[in-house]
């Protein structure tokens, strides 16, 4: 029996501003932060999950994230995890709360960090890595982890099981796949930020060429001019007709209409797929988007902002979406990221997780393998930033194109306490970079 006997929270910034690691159209100058919570318990076990965000406020989460661990504190693990799908009903039920939320902006951010730190406790209970834990599991137990109101119109349990029914054929060869890390291809965002100079987007082409990758992705969105220059050096370094993938992504800067006329300037370097070319939530102007530009061979993608798998499903309802981007921490955590998995196999489109964050990719590797081994059964592939994975115990890493299956116990966001320290915001005098001369540059400059 472990017993939750209290919930700490972390604000931890990085000052990614300084170098534009990060920059896209709409977001210039980020510093990517986790809102971070430790379970603790009357165990040798602690529970880690944090959410992404890229700086300022993430001290709300954090107090987000306190109000709802307090929920769950006195209860015991065992309690929590028997009847998965009534506990993450029971943490979205305060009604108090819900009325900020509901299941939306930060509540659900803050409940992502919790429900994933719960994962990360119960998997290190069960020493065996938050994938496993899953791919171990029966069809019937995978649909019990989820909460199914809001979306029965487009899955009901039955549909669910039958979906994960079918996929147990092929499973056995899958998990080798998995466990010989061959389930998860990645792709690279390293050399696409848009305050990268020519010169380093080469060099870092080149270099992720040289690695094995064979998607990349670049942000666009700010002008057109200066984009076309930019994908032309791409294709220039990965060509066309090499196997290589390019993919653009515009963070959300468009109106429809102008997302379709900028499209079409750009579609000469033919892209897999335009990313959040809109409002994250207009799901009939996505679809819209994606009416216009199939003709073009250009595919639509967006999720790393959806909110909720309510918004998910009526992307795929709408024929809104190519591909399925789900994220780790704007979703409710696991439970409510495999309803989205469910909806998106029966809908036949593929997940290919945002992961452009820290601590993202640690998390989205263990979701990209259940969608390989237990749901879809298909190979996708999942985005891969080159940041900041030195701040954790199991960094996420890639070998030959394909992600390294995590196979320690846990959800792989566990971070180094010294850097939890370091990094911390506001910060101890004497200790945290926040409070040195050099953070100063972001402190007292422009908010952007
Ligand atoms: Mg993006």
């Amino acid at each position: 029996m472990v017993t939750i006997t209290r919930a700490e929270t972390r604000d931890v910034r990085f000052p990614t501003s300084l170098d534009k690691t990060g920059s896209d159209a709409m977001n210039a100058a980020g510093d990517y932060s986790a809102a971070y919570c430790i379970l603790h318990t009357d165990s040798e076990y602690q529970g880690h999950g944090m959410t992404f965000t890229i700086g300022r406020g993430n001290e709300i989460v954090c107090t987000a994230i306190s109000l709802l661990a307090d929920r769950i504190t006195g209860h015991t693990l065992e309690s929590l995890v028997s009847n998965w799908g009534k506990t993450w009903r029971y943490l979205v039920n305060d009604s108090q709360l819900r009325w900020i939320g509901p299941e939306k902006g930060v509540t659900h951010l803050a409940l992502g960090a919790v429900v994933n730190a719960i994962w990360d406790l119960w998997a290190k209970t069960l020493k065996k890595p938050v994938w496993r834990i899953v791919a171990d599991m029966t069809p019937q137990q995978i649909v019990d982890c989820i909460d199914f109101r809001y979306i029965t119109d487009a899955l009901t349990p039955e549909e669910a099981l039958e979906i994960l029914t079918k996929s147990l054929e092929g499973k056995e060869q899958r998990n080798k796949d998995a466990e010989n890390s061959r389930a998860v291809p990645a792709y690279t965002t390293s050399a696409g930020w848009l305050g990268y100079g020519q010169d380093k987007m080469r060099a870092l082409l080149r270099e992720t060429l040289s690695k094995g990758y064979k998607h990349f992705k670049l942000k666009v969105g700010s002008d057109v001019q200066q984009d076309k220059e930019r994908l032309a050096i791409a294709r220039e370094i990965i060509g066309f007709d090499k196997g290589n993938i390019l993919m653009v992504d515009a963070n959300q800067v468009w109106s429809v209409p102008e997302a379709i006329a900028y499209m079409k300037q750009l579609a000469e370097f033919k892209p897999w797929f335009i990313e959040e070319p809109t409002s994250p939530d207009d799901v009939l102007g996505h679809a819209a988007i994606r009416q216009a530009l199939k003709p073009l061979g250009i595919g639509v993608a967006t999720g790393e902002m959806c909110q909720n798998r309510v918004m998910f499903k009526q992307f795929l309802q709408a024929q809104a979406i190519d591909v399925c981007q789900i994220d780790a921490c704007r979703m409710g955590g696991v439970n409510e990221v495999l309803a989205v998995l469910l909806m998106a196999a029966k809908f036949n489109v593929p997940i290919v997780p945002h992961s452009g964050g820290v601590g993202l990719p640690e998390y989205t590797q263990h979701l990209s393998t259940i969608d390989y081994v237990v749901v879809s059964g298909k190979k996708s592939v999942l985005e891969y930033v080159d940041h900041l994975h030195e701040h954790f115990f199991h960094p996420s890493e890639i070998r030959d194109g394909y992600y390294v299956t995590p196979m320690e116990p846990g959800y792989s966001v566990e971070m180094r306490p010294e850097s939890m320290d370091k990094f911390s915001f506001p910060g101890k005098e004497g200790v945290s970079w926040w409070r040195s001369e050099e953070a100063r540059t972001i402190l007292e400059g422009e908010k952007i």
